[in-house]
């Protein structure tokens, strides 16, 4: 059986969790095992329901009070129990940075590893191996799993395309699942999240995307990219530089320091295509790069490239849009 986590927050499922969704078919469908699908967390009835849409054989309703606050240790304490009641062979998550806190920590708990930001899996007469990038996107290694089951391994975000979830003919079931959570077990205490927190973009929920990086010259021009993004529908991001020097803030900017993101559309303008880049936002579903130097790196993974003066085709696309 493949175990898939999902993430929620207020109810929403992350659409990166329908990724790994898609990769726990694409992996069941070699192997025939079925597959459950885990909301953890309280009032995630809203989740599990969006959840049961997927083909999948269960979602698995883990609440408990002590989850009410996401803490690391009250979902290692939760999912702990979880696994060892249900014996997946396989447990997946997205890389998101939740997963990040808490997961390496259950996997320890069980005395398993966890393989990490993976963006491929391929079945091998060895069994199944896993495939993640090493040295920020210059190498990719393939992973075999030794050992015993359970097997631990997050996905990158936009690894797979999320709406290559296959839906079931009817509503999945659903189960509670009850787990006893020693409240001395958890040790943080987390206060209410920071403003700013709260204001920052979640870039990875964004259907388009607009980034710029530094051939944009100067912050007095962002104005113009701005009214591109508005009559686009889209959120502005950025290349690290243009965060750096402080013309948008950090949470704006995409790449292997950034937030990874996979929108329909991505639209690079003014942006090299540096490797650090690159792994940032390759999984987009659809890449325009504007650039005026054709040997740039960013044309290399651009579905479509417009070489040019991006001075003279951002107030075009304006204009073309406003028509
Ligand atoms: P540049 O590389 O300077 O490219 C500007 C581009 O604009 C050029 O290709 C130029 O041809 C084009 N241009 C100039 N004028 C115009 C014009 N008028 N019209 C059209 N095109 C024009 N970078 C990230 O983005 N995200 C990260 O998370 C990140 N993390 C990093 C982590 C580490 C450890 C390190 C070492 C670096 C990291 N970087 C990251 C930096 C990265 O290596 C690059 O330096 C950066 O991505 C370059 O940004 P850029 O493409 O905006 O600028």
């Amino acid at each position: 059986m493949i175990l898939v986590v999902a993430e929620q927050h207020d109810g929403m499922v992350n659409r990166s969790s329908w990724e790994v969704v898609a990769v726990a078919q694409q992996i069941a469908r070699s192997k025939s095992d079925p597959i459950k699908v885990a909301v953890v967390g309280v009032d995630v009835e809203a989740a599990a329901t969006e959840l049961t849409k997927a083909d999948v054989a269960e979602v698995l309703v883990v609440e408990n009070d002590q989850l009410a606050v996401y803490t690391p240790d009250g979902f290692v304490e939760a999912l702990t129990a979880l696994v060892q009641a249900e014996s997946p062979q396989l447990v997946l998550f997205s890389h998101t940075y939740q997963t990040r806190d808490f997961a390496p920590k259950l996997a320890t708990r069980l005395g398993r590893a966890l393989v990490t930001d993976c963006i491929s899996s391929k079945m091998t007469p060895d069994g199944l191996v896993l495939v993640r990038p090493m040295f920020q996107g210059k190498f990719v290694a393939d992973v075999s799993l030794r050992g015993a089951a359970p097997h631990f391994a997050s996905f990158q975000i936009g690894a797979v395309r999320a709406d290559a979830a296959a839906l079931g003919k009817s509503a999945a079931p659903t189960r509670r699942i009850e787990v006893a959570i020693d409240g001395m077990a958890i040790r943080q205490k987390p206060e209410a999240p920071f403003k700013e927190a709260k204001q920052a973009v979640d870039l990875t929920q964004a259907e388009r995307i607009l980034a710029v990086g530094r051939g944009i010259k100067g912050q007095e021009h962002l104005s113009m990219v701005q009214e591109l993004a508005r009559a686009l529908d889209a959120e502005i991001a950025a290349s690290r530089p243009i965060c750096d020097a402080g013309w948008l803030p950090m949470d704006r900017q995409v790449g292997s320091s950034g937030q990874t993101v996979a929108p329909r559309l991505y639209l690079a303008l003014g942006i090299s295509g540096a490797i650090q880049h690159l792994v940032g936002m390759k999984g987009s579903r659809t890449i325009v790069a504007v650039n005026r130097d054709v040997d740039a790196p960013i044309f290399e993974v651009a579905d479509y490239g417009i070489v040019g003066d991006l001075f003279e085709i951002v107030p075009a696309l304006i204009a073309a849009l406003g028509e």
